[in-house]
């Protein structure tokens, strides 16, 4: 299958979206995750990122979008979970249209979502335990707002009938198995194909 997940900074889509690639075999595709690992390596794409994501700017589309194609010609014939991509609606055109010349097209889009007040608390306590004293409930509220998936990004899958909603405020686990329902994978053998 071929997944999205969305959700707001703080509501573990990072965490779920690795926990559903590991147990049904799909790739992982973290644009975050990418990114971070050009900047360490200090490649020319990574000191152009840089500095948008140091302000907590969104990258522009077309270096995101390159080295996204570039990641998804990898994986060949295996289904994929995508943790931080799409980010704006030219992302994801340009996503079904690469798709769409192999034949294929997303299967779902599961939104993870909580309160704003849940992801302050939960964001609060991931920044006394890194010891990043300078996060405030009100830093944290703004990268909340700038970061949260927008409407007319969710409006693009709610459309074509594909965006799920799954409850982000049960533990870890509980929130794992509602994914895994509203996949309609539950107990798929790692490596499965597509
Ligand atoms: P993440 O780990 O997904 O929160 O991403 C960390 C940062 O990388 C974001 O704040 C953005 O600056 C950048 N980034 C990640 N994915 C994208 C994307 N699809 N489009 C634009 N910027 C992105």
């Amino acid at each position: 299958m071929y997944v999205i997940f969305f959700g707001p900074p703080g509501v573990g889509k990072g965490t779920q979206a690795a926990i559903v690639a590991e147990r049904t075999g799909w790739a992982h595709i973290s644009t975050g995750d990418m990114l971070r690992a050009h900047v360490r390596d200090g490649t020319d794409l990574g000191h152009k990122a840089k500095a948008f994501m140091n302000k907590g700017l969104l990258v522009p589309d077309d270096l995101v979008i390159d080295m996204f194609m570039a990641r998804l010609a990898e994986i060949g014939d295996r289904g994929f979970v995508l943790d931080g991509f799409p980010r704006t609606l030219a992302q994801a055109r340009a996503l079904d249209a690469a798709l769409a010349r192999g034949g294929g097209a997303i299967d779902l889009a599961i939104n993870i979502t909580a309160p704003d007040s849940v992801l302050v608390e939960r964001m609060m306590g991931r920044a006394a335990e890194s010891g990043r004293a300078d996060d405030t409930p009100e830093a944290i509220r703004v990268r909340i707002e700038v970061q949260k998936p927008s409407a007319e990004l969710l409006d693009h899958y709610r459309r074509a009938g594909k965006l799920k909603d799954v409850d982000g405020r049960p533990a870890v686990p509980q929130v794992t198995e509602a994914i895994m329902a509203a996949l309609g994978v539950a107990g798929v053998s790692p490596q499965s194909p597509r």
